[in-house]
């Protein structure tokens, strides 16, 4: 089963896609989220201080998630990210006035409670990091919908060299396939921007 983690103020955020069953998020002290499969949308998640949505979006005919903290998406963390304090007389760059609640990893800013949304990184390293995830889930589409066409047309070449109707019929069937689903999803997503929705915000 697929998980993606995420952290927020020193809590780890689990989200576990158990398929058919649904998509569930664990987090601390509360009740887990459970939201049906391929259900696209937007949950608030009960959490201090922090406005957290999660949000199901469409990639083509898949769903990909995202987890916003006070409106900014929130980096995936492959292990816990922990917050890097900043000294007790310490001030937030952008707002000398307030006392700062963390140095961000990245960078080195310090930032007040605001200014990291997630308590790991200032908001502009937390938009690059995002940033970085959605460019390569798109490369990851498009790199599977090339192979899936590749596969069927190099079946369907192999059954026309060796004169195999089976092979040309599997080939033109993998091509059609792939051609109705990446155009299903295609559409969907240009209906769904056209309307301004926020599920086709990650083409
Ligand atoms: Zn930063
Ligand atoms: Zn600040």
């Amino acid at each position: 089963m697929p998980t993606i983690r995420w952290s927020v103020d020193d809590q780890e955020l689990e989200l576990t896609d158990r398929g058919a069953l649904g998509v569930k998020l664990a987090v601390p002290g509360q009740p887990p989220l459970a939201i049906p499969p391929m259900t696209l949308g937007a949950w608030p998640v009960p959490f201090p201080e922090r406005a957290l949505v999660l949000r199901t979006v469409r990639n083509l005919n898949a769903v990909r998630f995202q987890l916003l903290s006070d409106g900014h998406l929130v980096p995936r963390s492959r292990a816990p990210r922990r917050r890097m304090r900043a000294m007790d007389d310490a001030r937030c760059a952008a707002h000398p006035e307030l006392a700062a609640y963390a140095v961000c990893l990245r960078c080195g800013t310090h930032a007040c409670k605001p200014c990291t949304p997630d308590g790991v990184l200032c908001a502009p390293c937390m938009a690059r990091a995002t940033d970085d995830e959605i460019a390569q889930a798109r490369r990851l589409r498009r790199l599977g919908l090339t192979t899936a066409l590749a596969l069927g047309a190099s079946v369907l070449f192999t059954g026309l060299l060796v004169h195999g109707p089976r092979l040309v019929e599997t080939g033109i069937g993998a091509l059609v396939l792939s051609l109705v689903v990446a155009g299903r999803g295609l559409l969907a997503e240009r209906r769904e921007r056209a309307r301004h929705l926020p599920t086709a915000m990650d083409p």
